[in-house]
């Protein structure tokens, strides 16, 4: 049973006021906040365990050794990774995709060859590709999106062919709330030979993930957006891939043997974790996947799919208020401009009312373009929302709207 008070009383930091009020924290898009579980693994490493990892022969580094690479464990678990060595730690889901950017598409994309992502993908998921297209003189395809903010998959079809190396897309929209359908793509970029890379920030908090059910070659996300801390995330990639790819960095931890002649690498995933590695992040991201687990997706997806029809339902009904975003398929954002306010004057009144959403662009900037504005307010829901919050969105919206009459 999905117990909302007790869920609540799992994050310290909602227990706060702001300016004499609850705060209602929407920003959840941003970043997650952490459980006291969280906490204290990452306190309880550096008060009983620090070292660093697979160097020592010490019993420290023994233990900070295994609750690093048992995070790993508990991570491959949790996606379904075929083993541990398709985990592979990056600072975050930028990172990783900078990583298989640099790397794979160092070695495989080619003059003439084509990167294929879409319109309402997050900068993470664009810039990487541009700079890659540009430093080998590939081209960089964009499949459109509709008035909705879904991708026209007619489009992407016609838009897929032998010379596409690589599609990368979002799994879930930060800017527009969009879940794509990323099976069927995966499936029709295969059919060409392509592979495939799923940005993973958004989603993996939200709906189960199944590398290898949905046979994609790349998945990455990060720890902040899953209650878990900032500066770290994960690749999770197929090991056949893995082998045959460059190594990103270089230094310790991924090598086995240097010469100044020569450098042997290490083996996976540590091929791919130059220097000493986020270690208490790492135990911090597992025990968050340990308490996602505990609540489990069942009823993580039925408790957002019900704030989100609670909440799209008033904003469809509130003068004056333009959701952008209204895809078929959608989770827990509400992306959204209001006649007569700016998203960034909207974001400091209702800060004032101690509700935290989202004023800007988003990192989706192309998204803006396409609907023609400068900027969105983002109200962006998790677990642990509850409908009188999203009653204190929309009096503070009322507010803001009085002001600005
Ligand atoms: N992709 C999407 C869809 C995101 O929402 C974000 C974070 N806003 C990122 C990528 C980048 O994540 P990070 O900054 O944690 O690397």
């Amino acid at each position: 049973m999905f117990d909302i008070e007790k869920v609540r009383a799992d994050f310290p930091v909602l227990d706060q006021q702001l300016y004499g009020k609850p705060l209602v924290y929407l920003d959840n898009a941003a970043t997650t906040q952490k459980p006291q579980c969280v906490i204290d693994a990452i306190s309880h490493y550096y008060e009983a365990d620090n070292a660093n990892v697979h160097r020592g022969v010490h019993t420290l580094s023994e233990r900070a050794t295994a609750g690093y690479e048992g995070a790993r464990k508990i991570i491959a678990g949790f996606f379904n990774a075929r083993c541990e060595r398709e985990v592979i730690f990056t600072r975050g889901a930028t990172e990783a995709i900078n990583l298989v950017a640099s790397s794979w598409g160092g070695a495989n994309v080619r003059a003439g060859d084509e990167v294929l992502i879409t319109h309402m993908e997050h900068h993470s998921n664009i810039v990487p590709w541009q700079m890659l297209c540009e430093h080998v003189g590939a081209t960089l395809k964009v499949v459109p999106i509709n008035a909705q903010g879904e991708l026209i998959m007619e489009a992407f079809e016609e838009l897929l062919s032998e010379r596409t190396r690589l599609v990368g897309v979002v799994h879930m929209s930060n800017a527009l709330g969009t879940i794509n359908p990323i099976s069927t793509i995966i499936e029709k970029a295969h059919a060409v030979g392509a592979k495939v890379l799923v940005d993973g920030a958004q989603a993996a908090a939200h709906v189960a993930v199944d590398v290898q059910a949905l046979d994609v070659d790349f998945y990455v996300t990060s720890a902040h957006k899953m209650y878990g801390p900032t500066g770290i995330g994960v690749l999770i990639a197929k090991e056949s891939i893995l082998k045959t790819m460059p190594p990103y960095q270089g230094g310790g931890d991924m090598i086995r043997v240097v010469t100044f002649d020569k450098t042997e690498f290490n083996d996976l995933p540590y091929k791919f974790e130059a220097g000493t590695p986020h270690i208490s992040g790492a135990i911090g991201f597992g025990r968050a996947i340990e308490y996602i687990q505990s609540i489990g997706f069942d009823a993580i997806e039925k408790r957002e799919k019900e704030l989100l029809a609670y909440a799209t339902a008033k904003a469809e009904v509130f003068d004056g208020l333009r959701q952008i975003g209204t895809a078929r398929e959608k989770a827990c954002v509400l992306s959204f401009v209001l006649d007569g306010v700016h998203p960034h004057d909207l974001g400091t009144i209702l800060d004032r009312e101690a509700v935290a959403i989202r004023a800007g662009h988003h990192c989706a900037m192309p998204v803006m373009d396409f609907f023609k504005v400068p900027a969105t307010a983002r109200a962006s829901f998790s677990l642990y929302n509850t409908e009188a919050e999203v009653d204190a969105l929309f009096a503070a919206l009322k507010k803001a709207q009085e002001i600005f009459a």
